[in-house]
């Protein structure tokens, strides 16, 4: 069984003097990812789907397990539910291209003011094509006002979007019901999952909602891969909205035919090495075990809590201890600018994220500047932990 020393071992940055504070922009990749793609280019390099030679029959099989390993991670009902893109904000573009024509003028689009921008952007961009009402829910007591966002819900919503846990407060949101109650109005409901998929067991069937997006760098995984999932009585009903290479069966000069569900939805060449190693991240992630994640973490966020409460001046967004969240803090320190705090904590060999972290509609209504954000991974451990808080504490006196 994978112990924390031996976890840290697998990740090759983690020998240098760095505390990586920041898993939450993009998590570390363990060796055997790199070690899978790197076997990609060193032993079988080719392309999917086309070739009838050994190497290129390795790649298609390699590519189509991993299809299958992310629709049991996630447990979606089908294999055929998942398509590959480059990352959370491809995907949501995707679906928002996907379901532009099932939208009419008058309907509305529910969004929550604590959204990333890529789960905000493409949305108002299709509103305003569409001519939808954009209703946003807002926060109370610093997280997003549930009661809110449910209360604007009503028979002319034809979409609700949220994501799974906010990027900068950390909070879990109670997908089930949303999607519950977005479907007795007969409205669809899409989940950004950047930020959940590395921290909480997900199962998109029980969840209920009709897409989730999420990104391989965030989940162990490399950068340029992401996942959309959607589910297939939805899939079947849309017309892919890129076309090209790949995605057909059969094409002449007047006429075309597409492949079937998900390569229709997949033109081009994809990001083969990047989806072989997504799929090694999920099997390192499974070896590890939920309980063990979970568990871990828990630990990391406990420790915080006690550290924090031991300094008054710290002031976390949606600070509610008892709150449902994972391992991110985004916090401010009265009178000290949070790039100032992240450049020094910088200085203490502490990674951190300063700023309003693509999700401006946080910091606009709470009217700050924006916030500091540590974001753990499951190679964190306490130490780190008191060596960032000491780091805070100096820069806290030099300013005070
Ligand atoms: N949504 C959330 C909640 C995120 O945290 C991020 C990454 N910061 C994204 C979307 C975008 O992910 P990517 O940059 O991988 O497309």
């Amino acid at each position: 069984m994978k112990t924390l020393d031996t976890i840290r071992q697998e990740f090759s940055p983690l020998t240098q003097d760095i505390i990586y504070f920041d898993s939450g922009a993009s998590t570390l990749t363990p060796n055997s990812v790199v070690e899978a793609m790197d076997a990609y280019y060193t032993q079988y390099r080719s392309n999917i789907h086309r070739g009838i030679y050994a190497w290129s029959q390795q790649s298609t099989d390699k590519y189509e397990l991993a299809r299958l390993k992310v629709a049991q991670f996630i447990q979606a009902n089908q294999v055929e539910e998942i398509i590959f893109t480059r990352g959370t904000t491809d995907s949501i573009n995707m679906i928002a291209e996907l379901l532009i024509n099932t939208f009419q003028k008058g309907q509305n689009i529910i969004i929550p003011v604590t959204e990333h921008h890529s789960n905000m952007l493409p949305w108002r961009e299709l509103a305003q094509r569409q001519e939808l009402e954009i209703r946003y829910a807002g926060l109370r007591d610093e997280i997003l006002d549930i009661e809110e966002l449910m209360g604007h819900i009503d028979e002319n919503t034809a979409l609700v979007v949220i994501g799974h846990v906010s990027n900068v407060l950390g909070s879990i949101h109670p997908i089930q019901e949303i999607a519950h109650k977005a479907h007795s109005v007969g409205a669809l409901c899409v989940v950004d999952g950047a930020q959940s998929v590395a921290h909480i067991p997900i199962s998109v069937s029980e969840l209920g909602v009709d897409a989730y997006a999420f990104s391989g760098h965030k989940v162990y995984g490399s950068t340029g891969v992401g996942v959309l999932w959607v589910k297939y009585e939805l899939l079947q009903t849309l017309t892919p909205s890129r076309t090209g290479g790949d995605m057909v069966s059969y094409v002449t000069l007047d006429t075309v035919e597409y492949a079937p569900i998900p390569q229709r939805f997949e033109a081009g060449t994809p990001p083969i090495a990047e989806v072989i190693g997504l799929s090694k991240a999920i099997d390192w992630l499974q070896e590890i075990g939920w309980d063990t994640i979970q568990e871990h973490e828990k630990k990391l966020i406990d420790y915080m809590w006690g550290q924090i409460s031991l300094r008054p001046w710290i002031h976390v967004l949606g600070g509610d201890k008892t709150m449902s969240r994972i391992g991110c803090f985004a916090f401010t320190i009265q009178g000290i600018h949070t790039h100032d705090i992240a450049h020094m904590l910088a200085q203490h060999n502490v990674c951190v994220r300063a700023g309003q972290h693509c999700a401006s509609g946080i910091a606009e209504t709470l009217d700050i500047v924006g916030s500091t954000r540590i974001t753990f991974g499951l190679y964190n451990t306490v130490e780190e932990i008191d060596i960032c808080m000491q780091a805070l504490d100096s820069i806290y006196k030099t300013f005070n």
